[in-house]
Order: C-alpha cells, then sequence, then structure tokens
C-alpha cells in the first residue's frame, strides 16, 4: 500500500501570477492548471496560434546557455527551471503551466512566487501512485569546468551540494533531504546570483531587458549587489540547489537517491537526467513480459495482417504481444537467416540495416494508432522520424521487442511516437515517429 505522500498530485484549481520576462523584459502572465494523473508537466504558449504544449521532459531540451531552455520545432519556452523546481519539491506531478509569452516571470529571481501561487492553488492527491526513478548504484557526471555530479542510492532524495565562484570564492556548502517544508522555508527564498564579468557584455547587448537588482543579486569582486541584503548567509549554494532541483524534474520521475554535486551548473545537471532518462529506457525495456497473452491482449500474425497492409518480405511483426492502456503497446519480431535483406547486407557478415527497424517501429506504432482511431477510414502514414539512434547491431537469431508509446495527437491529424527496440534486453535502437492521418 503506498502512503499518502507516494499518490501523485496535482493543483487544486486554476491559480495566476504575473510579472516580467528577465530575457525580454515584457509583462506575462502565467496561470496553473490542474491535469490528470500520468500526465506530467506541461507549459502552454497561449500567445501562439494552436496555443501549441511542451512536454517538461527531457527530450525537449533545447540549450542551457545562462538558463534552461525547453522546445518542440520552433516553439520555446525559455528559464523554467525555478517554477520547475517548485512544482516538483512542492509534490506536484501534474499540471499545466499556460504563460501569454516564451518564458515565466522572473519575479524576485527565487522560487517564492512559484511556491507562492502553488499555495494558492492547493495541492491534491490523485488516485495513482508516483513514479520513481530508484538509484541502483552509483552515476556520476563531470565536466571539464570542474563539475562534479555523484548521484547514490538513497532512500529519500538528498542534495548535498558545494558551490564555489570564480578563484573560490564565496564557497558555500549545504546538505539536505528535499521535502516540501524544506524547500519552502530553505531553498525557494534563495535569489539567482550573476557575476558582473559574465553579466556585463549581456547588459551592454541588452540581451537581458528584464534584469535589475530587483531579480538578481550581482557579485562584483568582493562586492555582493542587491536590493535588499542577503536571505541567507549561504545564499548562493540554495540557489544552486534550487536549480538542480528544477533541471532534475526533467526526468519526470522522483527521484530516491542522493546527489553529491560539486561547482554544478545546468549543463552537467541536464547531462545527468540524459543519463538516468537512458537508464530508465533501458529498466522499462526490461520489464516487459515476454509471454504471449491470452485472449485479447495481444494480436497474432493473422490478427496484424488484417490490420497492415505490408507482407512478405515487408511485414516486420510477428506479433503484438501487449497493450498498456491506450498509449504503449509491445510487438516481436524473430530475425532469421532467411530475411531477404541479409543477402546483400553484407554478405558474409549479416547485419539486419537499421532502416528495416525504423520499419519495424513504424508499423508496430501504426497498430497503436489503429487501434486509436478506431476507424479504418482513415489511414496513419509515417511522416517523418527524428532522433534516430542506432545503438547495437542486431544479427539472425536475434528477437526483436519493439515497443511505441504514443506521446503527442493532434485530433484526428497527426501523432507521434516514441519507439525503440530492444534485444537481450539491450536497446539496440530507438526513434521518434511522426504520423498524419489520410482519408483512404
Ligand atoms: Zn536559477
Amino acid at each position: 500500500m503506498a502512503s499518502a505522500s507516494e499518490f501523485q498530485h496535482t493543483v487544486g484549481k486554476i491559480a495566476s501570477l504575473s510579472g516580467t520576462s528577465l530575457h525580454t523584459g515584457e509583462k506575462v502572465s502565467l496561470k496553473l492548471h490542474p491535469a490528470p494523473v500520468d500526465h506530467g508537466i506541461k507549459f502552454k504558449r497561449r500567445d501562439l496560434q494552436d496555443e501549441p504544449t511542451i512536454d517538461a521532459t527531457i527530450d525537449n531540451l533545447k540549450t542551457v546557455e545562462r538558463a534552461t531552455t525547453i522546445g518542440e520545432g520552433s516553439v520555446r519556452v525559455h528559464t523554467v527551471e525555478h517554477v520547475l523546481a517548485a512544482l516538483s519539491a512542492m509534490a506536484v506531478d501534474n499540471a499545466i503551466v499556460e504563460m501569454d509569452a516564451n518564458e515565466p516571470p522572473i519575479g524576485d529571481g527565487s522560487a517564492q512566487p512559484y511556491v507562492d501561487i502553488i499555495k494558492k492553488a492547493g495541492v491534491t492527491a490523485q488516485e495513482e501512485p508516483q513514479k520513481f526513478f530508484d538509484v541502483r548504484e552509483p552515476m556520476h557526471v563531470e565536466s571539464k569546468t570542474g563539475a562534479l555530479l555523484v548521484l547514490l542510492p538513497d532512500e529519500k532524495f538528498r542534495i548535498s551540494c558545494t558551490q564555489a565562484g570564480p578563484n573560490n570564492r564565496f564557497t558555500q556548502f549545504l546538505s539536505m533531504e528535499v521535502t516540501p517544508a524544506v524547500f519552502e522555508r530553505e531553498i525557494a527564498p534563495a535569489r539567482t546570483f550573476v557575476y558582473y564579468e559574465d553579466v556585463q557584455s549581456l547588459m551592454e547587448k541588452n540581451l537581458i531587458k528584464g534584469g535589475s537588482l530587483e531579480n538578481a543579486i550581482v557579485v562584483r569582486g568582493e562586492a555582493v549587489l542587491s536590493k535588499e541584503p542577503l536571505r541567507f548567509a549561504d545564499e548562493f549554494v540554495r540557489h544552486k540547489i534550487l536549480d538542480i532541483i528544477g533541471d532534475l524534474a526533467l526526468v519526470g520521475r522522483r527521484i530516491r537517491g542522493h546527489l553529491v554535486a560539486v561547482k554544478p551548473g545546468h549543463a552537467t545537471n541536464v547531462e545527468l537526467v540524459r543519463a538516468l532518462s537512458r537508464e530508465q529506457t533501458r529498466r522499462s525495456a526490461m520489464a516487459v513480459s515476454r509471454m504471449m497473452p491470452a485472449g485479447h491482449a495481444g494480436l497474432d500474425t493473422d490478427e496484424v495482417m488484417k490490420i497492415l497492409p505490408h507482407r512478405y518480405p515487408f511485414l516486420m511483426v510477428d506479433r503484438i504481444i501487449g497493450f498498456e492502456g491506450e498509449n504503449k503497446i509491445t510487438g516481436v519480431k524473430s530475425i532469421t537467416i532467411n530475411e531477404p535483406f541479409f543477402q546483400g547486407h553484407f554478405p558474409g557478415h549479416p547485419v539486419m540495416p537499421g532502416v528495416m527497424q525504423v520499419e519495424a517501429m513504424a508499423q508496430v506504432a501504426s497498430i497503436l494508432l489503429f487501434k486509436l482511431t478506431k476507424t479504418s477510414s482513415r489511414v496513419g502514414y509515417f511522416m517523418s522520424a527524428d532522433q534516430v539512434k542506432f545503438r547495437k547491431p542486431v544479427f539472425p537469431g536475434d528477437t526483436i521487442f519493439i515497443h511505441a508509446e504514443l506521446t503527442r495527437a493532434r485530433g484526428n491529424r497527426m501523432a507521434k511516437t516514441k519507439c525503440h527496440c530492444v534485444v537481450n534486453d539491450a536497446v539496440v535502437s530507438e526513434g521518434e515517429l511522426m504520423f498524419t492521418f489520410l482519408d483512404k
């Protein structure tokens, strides 16, 4: 039985906040909306046509220069880390962050305004348990600039952080368990700080129009310039912890582990998130049942061929072994030396062509989309493949488990799926496939 704190949470009602965006200096208003279980955190750009939404996940990360930016296509949302830190630390798993600009209001440069709006909206438990990432063995990332992050197994989510400025000025250390109460009291009020030498050229180029001593502490030499006195003697390390929590929220799961961070920055934070996400993909792939389910839980070859028009030698799925909810499907294809492509790819050294794995993903995803649209009058056409990676070769005798997950659907017009192929518990290939629906 999960305890109350282990259920997913959303906000109780809509709440709003307005202010100035840091980079453009324009007015922006932000609204938090409740969202259903397993929705995650999504940003919505109300100021753009069709009001596109962007999942706050590592797959949508675009840049980490000065702040964390996510996006999809040409749509961007900048400086997401403070609002994500507040949502994550205050235990909000599912919410829509609606904005009428490309950046949340900067407020006073801390996460305090976001904690306030979350408290105004209230936090309510939902029916499904939270999703965790349990750290099972030490993981680490480091950079040439001296940043080091080590993640160790722990039953709680803890952060121990050492921050140090140029020439080790302002070296500070703090260690804590991250809970809503601790975050609200110890971390949320800590403001952004910048080194004068880093922002001087940006100010001259007018790239931080909304920036002022109202929303950042400026460190010049040994001097600390800010509108109000420091809120904590070690405010800088507290803000570093705030940024870590915000960046780690891009994992999309609660972390059970102890993060030891030395001189952290956005670049290494997100590198760690990428490593966690890869590990999560590997674990999910291993957790799949390998049995042919009885009844209507799967589809045999005959049933597959009733849905897919493909035939030998182009049918790249033998069976569907399972559906998980509405959005996930797993198919199987056994690869034998008799596959026609082995004759030429390559003589004496048979390796399955990567494009055939992409075709297998597309066919399995099509079956999922067919089940979703529940009509045979419209067919899904494979439009594009993104982020395709071939990680390991596939040989005759291998059995490929093909996983597809619907990540986005726009009405009856287009759908996006995330797919990966697994052989012997290892991901051999992956990609994001887009489909459009047309009348037959
Ligand atoms: Zn920050």
